[in-house]
């Protein structure tokens, strides 16, 4: 048995980790304790003689080693900002976040000869980090736990019983695998009846049925040894996926068609990112609330990020089409939105503050990118957008549609001697983001390509 604690200084990890490891009879094992008997020096004396990168260096090779090994771990409160210790940590074992108020947290930690990481005071710096880790903690924990002021003991016990009982009590389980929403509910309640601790990720829509998703997400699960099963849920009202995702204790959920949009008033928070695009398409659920992000952006940022400052072209103004403008700003692109009903180009240029055009307006010449964020061309449609002789050579056109894998648009782009991406790209950048957001760990583009298949 492995379990890992995670979380800020203060939180509760060495106490809790040994209570734990008592009540287990397990070995328990302080990363900060290993990485001190490694260097042969306190902690305080590493930071002083050799500076932060070198203790995390050595962080990374004790959590290293500690891949296969049994007990209780208790990690440093900056580990899980790497999402290669998050791998590690994550593999064959049960990860829960201790989180406490800042206040409490300063109290605890006052008095302690550990430096600082940043100039700020005391309290500022545990707002700050808190505020820049948020992400690495909700996504790198199985489990999240407040331990507020409550005692070593108490907190222990609501652990153990997490790591007897799963999140959800057995009944409640076993009515999740009766939802009408499951798709696979007969497979969903054998998972659940099977082990308590599986935890359960999905993908919110309608419909779902023949999303990629759960291959992707099952493989990549089982590749990184954690105990987790991602499923579909499809049902006409996204606020019932929403609650069912809640009693359920679901820990992470893709969102996607048609509601993307409607999904944000159901949450408890949603990132800057997502409300500049008014989209969600991932929610994060920990310690009972539910966190709503976009990835989309990211899946077309990051397979241009050879081409900043170009001139761009966007075809289409509706949700992919916002994904797109927003990413392409991110790469301080000079962006025109050219749309079959050009008041909603208008709209969506005025709200990003870039130009708009009619779609008959494209000049080839005029754009070294262009991004097909309309549906033209996606199966059983054999249009293209655009003809090869539309497009000037060296061009690079990504069109985001991706059935078939070779669209006519891409066809006609390799024609007129253009660099293209094909829309299957954007699913892996999204994707990439939307499992590191869920899990911590950050799967290699290559991986999740193969894993596609
Ligand atoms: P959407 O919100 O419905 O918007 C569709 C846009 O396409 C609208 O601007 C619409 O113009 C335009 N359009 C529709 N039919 C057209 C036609 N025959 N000729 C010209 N323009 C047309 O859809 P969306 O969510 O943005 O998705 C758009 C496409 O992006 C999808 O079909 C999908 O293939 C792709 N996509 C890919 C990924 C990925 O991971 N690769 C992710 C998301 C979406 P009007 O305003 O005139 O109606």
């Amino acid at each position: 048995m492995k379990i890992v604690l995670v979380g800020y200084r203060g939180t509760g990890k060495t106490s809790v980790g040994r209570a734990l490891a008592h009540r287990f009879n397990l070995p328990f094992r302080d990363t900060d304790a290993l990485i001190e008997q490694r260097a042969g020096m306190p902690i305080p004396e590493i930071f002083a003689r050799f500076g932060e990168e070198h203790f995390r260096e050595l962080e990374r090779e004790v959590i290293a080693s500690l891949r296969d090994a049994d007990g209780v771990i208790s990690t440093g409160g900056g580990a899980v900002c790497d999402p290669a210790n998050v791998e590690h940590l994550r593999w064959r074992g049960a990860t829960v976040l201790l989180t406490a108020d800042p206040r409490i947290i300063e109290g605890r930690i006052a008095g302690s000869d550990r430096p600082g990481l940043t100039h700020l005071s005391p309290g500022d710096e545990i707002q700050e980090l808190l505020r820049r880790r948020k992400r690495a903690y909700l996504g790198a924990a199985d489990v999240c736990i407040d331990t507020g002021s409550r005692s070593v003991e108490d907190i222990a016990d609501e652990i153990c019983r997490y790591l007897t009982d799963g999140p959800v009590p057995l009944e409640q389980r076993r009515e999740a695998g009766r939802h009408p929403a499951a798709l696979d509910r007969a497979q969903l309640a054998r998972v659940v009846e099977r082990d308590p601790l599986t935890r359960i990720c999905g993908i919110a829509g309608n419909p779902c049925a023949h999303s990629r998703s759960p291959t992707l997400y099952n493989r990549l699960f089982a590749h990184f040894g954690m105990n987790y099963h991602y499923t579909r849920l499809q049902w006409h009202d996204v606020g019932e996926i929403i609650r069912f995702a809640r009693s359920m204790q679901i820990r992470g959920l893709s969102v996607t068609i048609p509601f993307k949009v409607d999904v944000m008033r159901h949450l408890d928070e949603v990132d800057a990112h997502a409300a500049a695009i008014g989209a969600v398409n991932t929610v994060v659920h920990c310690g009972g609330r539910m966190y709503g992000h976009n990835t989309d952006w990211l899946g077309v940022m990051n397979p241009l990020g050879h081409r900043r400052g170009a001139r761009a072209a966007v075809f289409g103004a509706g949700g992919a089409a916002s994904a797109a403008v927003y990413a392409l700003l991110h790469l301080d692109m000079d962006v025109t939105i050219l749309n079959r009903t050009p008041d909603k180009a208008r709209r969506l240029a005025e709200r990003f503050g870039c130009e708009w055009a009619p779609l008959g307006a494209f000049v080839g010449s005029d754009a070294d990118v262009v991004v097909n964020a309309t549906p033209v061309g996606m199966e059983p449609d054999t249009r293209s957008l655009l003809a090869a002789d539309q497009l000037a050579a060296g061009t690079t056109v990504f069109d985001l549609v991706y059935t078939p894998p070779e669209t006519p648009l891409i066809m006609e782009a390799k024609r007129a001697g253009c660099e293209t991406i094909p829309g299957t790209e954007m699913f892996v950048h999204q994707a990439v983001e939307q499992f590191r957001l869920i899990t911590g760990i950050a799967a290699p583009p290559s991986l999740v390509r193969e894993m596609m298949m």
